[in-house]
């Protein structure tokens, strides 16, 4: 049985195809599901009887529990339990523009990157598309929220789930799916640097940022195991092909981490890195977590840092943070979790 919210719609197109039944059945489900957001093939009261038996003997409709919720004036965060028994998490953020939420990829991470939580547990195995869509789906029932948009940096590493990430998008941004703009869709990777060439001729106007942490080699070898495989140079050369093809500007992610990849020296090797590529650079407040050892950046360092960049003409925001007093950074609701 196939759980119907990991069918993309050509997906449920083609499979229509082979029961004889015409494609615009897929809108029509689609419009249940999404629109609707019926439960049961019972309540698509417009499809024949013997079409909705077809359906049953197929695919299922799968709901993800809801096992805990932590919320603050900001911040909604849910830890949801799989039909597995396995834990994921996904992080909803109030803004005064909207509402974005960031779902989680993967169950745990094998990036194993050193200041992570979710990379500390090795994954179990990859989402498939309607585990990421059944996040959204949940939230907007349990919470009444409208989501505008969608940011793919909870637990996992999308891009080594690159396929059923692909399907996901697809999904997200169908307009007879949830709906989602590709601009307010961003996939956040650690430098897999094979799928962001690929991902380079993915059609739809999708965000992406790339997790860099680090100046150099040196610095992001201590951090990112990733970094061994694709150093900092073969990273840099893909985010440029990506931009000269798409044409779109690329964020690049930096954790602000004490005493590691916060000082001046360190912006400045940034600043010659990312000169002349079409890049703006997030700086992320790193969120302590009781199982590491690396602490976040003083206010004075990372505005020390901020400067330097802002004024060699790089683009650079800081990022708000969240989720203060909930187990905020993504990953540590699920790690208490499993080793309760
Ligand atoms: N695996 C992907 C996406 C998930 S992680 C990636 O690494 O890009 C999303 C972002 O959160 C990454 O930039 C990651 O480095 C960062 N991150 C991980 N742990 C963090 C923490 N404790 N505090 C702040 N940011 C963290
Ligand atoms: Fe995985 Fe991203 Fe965490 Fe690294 S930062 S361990 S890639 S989730």
């Amino acid at each position: 049985m196939t759980n119907i919210y990991d069918m993309t719609r050509e997906e449920l197109i083609d499979w229509l195809g082979t029961k004889n039944v015409k494609s615009f059945k897929a809108i029509q489900i689609y419009e249940w599901l999404y629109m609707n957001r019926v439960k049961s093939f019972d309540a698509m009261t417009n499809l024949k009887k013997d079409f909705i038996e077809e359906l049953k003997k197929e695919f299922t409709i799968e709901e993800l529990k809801i096992k805990k919720l932590e919320t603050s004036e900001t911040t909604l965060k849910y830890l949801f339990e799989l039909n597995d028994g396995n834990f994921i998490e996904a992080v909803v953020m109030k803004h005064d523009y909207g509402v974005s939420v960031c779902v989680s990829s993967q169950i745990g991470c094998n990036m194993g990157c050193a200041f992570c939580e979710s990379g500390r547990l090795k994954k179990v195995r990859d989402l498939l598309p309607g585990e990421i869509i059944g996040q959204l789906l949940a939230i907007e029932e349990n919470s009444g929220l409208k989501i505008n948009s969608v940011v793919i940096m909870g637990i996992g590493e999308p891009f080594d789930n690159y396929d059923n990430i692909i399907r996901f998008l697809k999904i997200v941004n169908d307009a007879k799916g949830m709906a989602i703009g590709a601009r307010h869709i961003t996939v956040s990777t650690s430098g897999i640097v094979s799928k962001i060439r690929e991902f380079s001729d993915f059609p739809l106007q999708i965000n992406l940022a790339v997790s860099l942490h680090a100046p150099n080699d040196e610095i992001r070898n201590r951090i990112m195991k990733i970094n061994k495989v694709y150093n900092i140079d073969t990273l840099m050369e893909a985010i440029r092909e990506y931009t000269t093809k798409t044409n779109r500007r690329v964020t690049i992610e930096y954790v602000m981490l004490k005493g590691i990849n916060d000082s001046k020296e360190c912006a400045q090797e940034l600043v010659n890195l990312l000169r002349g590529m079409n890049v703006y650079v997030n700086l992320i407040p790193y969120n302590e977590t009781s199982h590491s050892e690396f602490e976040k950046s003083s206010t004075k360092r990372k505005d020390d840092f901020f400067e330097i960049l802002n004024k060699s003409g790089i683009t650079v925001t800081v990022r708000r943070e969240f989720g203060g007093g909930i187990s905020a950074a993504c990953g540590q609701l699920r790690a208490n979790e499993v080793e309760r």
